[in-house]
């Protein structure tokens, strides 16, 4: 009998079942606990496989994205973010809007909860089966302008333009050179059409001109992100601030 599971956990690795030769013994011995039939017994471990592979992707997906912290939505309080309804965060969690190729545009001044968002939609977003990567803009920059020289820039970039949701975080923190804003626009060109990108700045559209440096190119970049794309204007007092420990007691 041993003979035979080993044989038949063998035979399941060759096909590269790999979580059902695994979880062999375990499901038979529950299995032959419970008396089921031959097909439930099979049906219970087909379910484990393909449980444990979409549950291993996530995992995968997850690490991949690259998010600079784990914050949920749930972690996120609404109370505190007036300009936000529960319907209109319903509504971004059903993921219509990367189906229909629109981008978000997340503003507000340092601290009300844009990057917090933008992750927590991210996570939500691999959980529905989406590939999300998370850059700052910093980090854009500094991949578009080394993908010549660099493998992990490339593998990077190749990455960006294969997801399904770009978070572009901190757009505009520094200003740019030109010939960074017009590696910028060839990539937003590229991510155009195929790929959502969730932007975060506390900065308006308005203001973008004078940071990318370009008119031209500024206006070809918003041309593209702004075609299909809602503002969410976060507003309020920094939660940082509001909710900072203090080294003084409350009274
Ligand atoms: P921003 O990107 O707008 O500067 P962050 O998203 O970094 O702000 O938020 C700053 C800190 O405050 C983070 O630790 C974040 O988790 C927290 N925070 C901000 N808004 C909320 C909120 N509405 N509910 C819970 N935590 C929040
Ligand atoms: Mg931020």
């Amino acid at each position: 009998m041993i003979a035979t599971i080993d044989n038949i956990k063998g035979m399941l690795n060759t096909l590269k079942i790999s979580h059902s030769a695994s979880a062999l013994e375990k499901i038979l011995e529950l299995s032959n606990e419970k008396g089921l039939s031959y097909e439930k017994f099979l049906e219970n471990l087909l379910e484990h496989e393909i449980k444990s592979r979409s549950e291993k992707k996530i995992e995968q997906r997850l690490k991949q994205a690259l998010f600079p912290e784990y914050k949920t939505i749930d972690e996120f309080d609404l109370a505190e973010q007036q300009s936000l309804s529960r319907r209109q965060l319903n509504q971004l969690l059903e993921f219509t809007w990367i189906e229909q190729g629109f981008n978000l545009i997340m503003l507000g001044p340092p601290g009300v909860g844009k990057t917090h968002l933008a992750i927590g939609l991210g996570i939500h977003a691999i959980h529905s089966g989406y590939k999300v990567i998370f850059t700052t803009m910093n980090d854009l920059i500094y991949y578009l302008k080394t993908q010549e020289i660099l493998r992990s820039a490339q593998t990077r970039l190749k990455r960006i333009t294969e997801a399904d949701l770009v978070i572009i975080d901190d757009l505009m923190f520094m200003a740019m050179e030109k010939h960074e804003a017009n590696l910028f626009f060839q990539l937003i060109n590229k991510l155009y059409g195929q790929t959502s990108i969730i932007i975060t700045s506390n900065k308006g559209p308005e203001d973008w001109g004078e940071l990318l440096g370009d008119p031209a190119i500024t206006t070809a970049i918003l041309d593209r992100i702004v075609h299909k794309c809602e503002v969410i204007n976060l507003c309020g007092d920094s939660y940082r601030l509001k909710y900072r420990t203090s080294i003084f007691g409350k009274n």
